[in-house]
């Protein structure tokens, strides 16, 4: 747990100093989850965008994109749900005076559970050696598999005393499996209360004719609502969908793992518009194209799983998580929905207006059903940026940090560096930057010794460095350094072009999804 905390620490800390993020307002004490990228984080984030942006719209004739606002009409909210239901459940610790959502602390509980399952599973693991396996003990070791039911069971409860907006039975079981206070230690809870995420505001001018909005908590009603205009004017044939990037608000209860859980986020959203009665089918088609998109980055197929959810949400009927193994554990990352035809018929009723598909196959109109992914832009952020962090043991014994981002979404793709600061070594350095600029993020750097500034381009995470020596002068190749295996060779400066872009190219990451 300490060594978790730290690493965890540490990438906050890498973040600040290599301009990645910060928090808001720094200067007046900072504002509670609310976080600001600089210059490498805003150029780290919209690559992650983009490569999102690429594979969802680009790449599928049957998606377009769209950008609507984040003010919407309030009766959006009664439709979707979110004035009724967009509830967290909260309970407060007397002692500590500490808040916390109930459904976290009893998820918290779960994961102490599978810890020791893990555990016994590295220990059987040690000892039966080449010949253990894995799937025969988790389903026949007689500790292990009270330990899965025990997990099964909670999460069983609880998912139903949501449902049926049982509190008195979630404070139960908070209070059965003797969960306490991570800061008092003690078990004096408040009964549990139900809580609304969503931001109100104003909008007009005088108290008497302004209206009550909110900003949006999810960009998804921004899709539903422009369903029709959408179809007609991109004359779009079902099975198609609708994606967009953009910010949504919540008033998160508690907000403590830097900018995994903000009051402040930007997601991205595609609604997937389907006959109705084929959402099986989608829903499973979107779980594998989306886990391939993540696994197009070669982070490593263990850093992820998939969670099937036990406690729907009011409008879905299946739904899973792709979970990430973050600093802290495995957590969601992104989410998939079968969302029925609940939002545009609620829509239709709330609005009056038809939102209805004339499908000229079946010859008959119908409210399309929805398979929604929808995936946190910062979270990914957080993924990436915290699986990049490494502190390396060196050959020769030294160590190194290095940022080992997916060089497709590395917000430097090279930095030119002349050996020394005279004998026309900058200049030729500047005109290998001038050029590379028209296709690429590029940086000048001369400052310091040459192997500090290879250091430095490896911390902040730029995949390749060119040097610019004597040499070069005289024959027009410069040194080409790569980030990850360090490894130098010489490259004609008329070829760098070519080796930068083929590192680091949408076409060559995606392509090799296969999506
Ligand atoms: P959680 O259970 O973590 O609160 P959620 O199930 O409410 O998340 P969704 O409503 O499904 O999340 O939102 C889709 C995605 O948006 C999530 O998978 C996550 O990546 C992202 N997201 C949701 N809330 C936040 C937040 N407060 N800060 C950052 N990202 C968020």
């Amino acid at each position: 747990m300490a060594k978790q905390e730290d690493d965890f620490k540490k990438v906050i800390s890498h973040a600040k100093e290599y301009g990645y993020v910060t928090q808001s307002s720094e200067i007046y004490d900072g504002l509670s989850a609310v976080y600001d990228y600089t210059q490498n984080g805003a150029e780290l984030k919209k690559n992650i965008k983009e490569y999102w942006w690429q594979a969802m719209v680009q790449l599928n004739e049957n998606i377009v994109g769209i950008d609507a606002a984040i003010f919407m009409h309030p009766t959006t909210w009664k439709a979707s749900g979110h004035i009724d239901a967009f509830n967290d459940p909260l309970i407060d610790n007397k002692d500590s005076k500490k808040r916390y959502r109930a459904d976290v602390l009893i998820e918290d509980y779960v994961g102490k559970i599978e810890k020791k399952i893990e555990k016994e599973v590295e220990k059987a693991a040690k000892r039966f050696g080449e010949a253990f396996d894995k799937g025969q003990f988790l389903s026949t070791n007689p500790r292990v598999v009270k330990y899965q039911e025990q997990a099964r069971e909670i999460l069983k409860r609880m998912g139903r005393s949501l449902e049926a907006e049982d509190l008195a039975d979630v404070k139960a079981l908070i209070e059965e499996l003797e969960i306490t206070c991570p800061v008092s230690g003690s078990r004096n809870w408040t009964d549990v209360k139900q809580f609304n995420l969503m931001f109100g505001t104003r909008l007009g001018a005088t108290a008497e004719s302004s209206m009550e909005l909110f900003l949006r908590p999810e960009t998804a009603q921004g899709i539903f609502v422009n369903f029709s205009n959408v179809q007609k004017s991109g004359r779009m044939k079902i099975p198609f969908g609708i994606a967009q990037v953009g910010k949504a608000f919540r008033n998160e209860i508690v907000a403590r793992q830097f900018i995994f859980r903000m009051r402040e986020f930007e997601q991205m959203e595609m609604q997937f518009f389907i006959r109705p009665g084929e959402q099986k089918k989608w829903y499973e088609h979107w779980k594998e194209a989306r886990m391939k998109w993540h696994l197009s980055l070669g982070m490593g197929e263990e850093l992820y799983r998939f969670h099937d959810h036990e406690k729907l949400a009011h409008y879905a009927d299946a739904a899973s998580d792709i979970e990430f193994r973050f600093p802290f554990g495995f957590k969601e990352l992104e989410g998939i929905h079968s969302r029925t035809d609940f939002d545009l018929s609620s829509h239709e009723k709330f609005s009056g207006k038809k939102l209805q598909y004339f499908d000229p196959e079946l010859g008959t109109h119908y409210v399309p059903y929805v398979i929604e992914t929808s995936i946190g832009l910062d979270r990914m952020f957080l993924a990436v940026f915290s699986n990049a962090l490494r502190d390396e043991e060196l050959e020769d014994g030294s160590s190194r940090t290095v940022l080992k981002l997916p060089a497709v979404l590395a917000p430097i793709k090279a930095a030119v560096l002349p050996l020394v600061k005279k004998d026309g070594l900058p200049e030729l350095a500047h005109d290998i930057v001038a050029d590379l600029k028209w296709d690429f993020m590029v940086q000048y750097d001369e400052k310091d010794a040459i192997g500090r500034r290879y250091r430095r381009q490896d911390a902040a995470g730029t995949p390749f460095c060119i040097t610019v020596d004597h040499q070069s002068l005289e024959d027009r190749t410069v040194t080409l350094r790569s980030r990850d295996s360090m490894e130098q060779k010489r490259v004609p400066v008329a070829e760098l072009k070519e080796v930068i872009q083929q590192a680091v190219s949408y076409r060559h990451w995606l392509q090799k999804s296969g999506l």
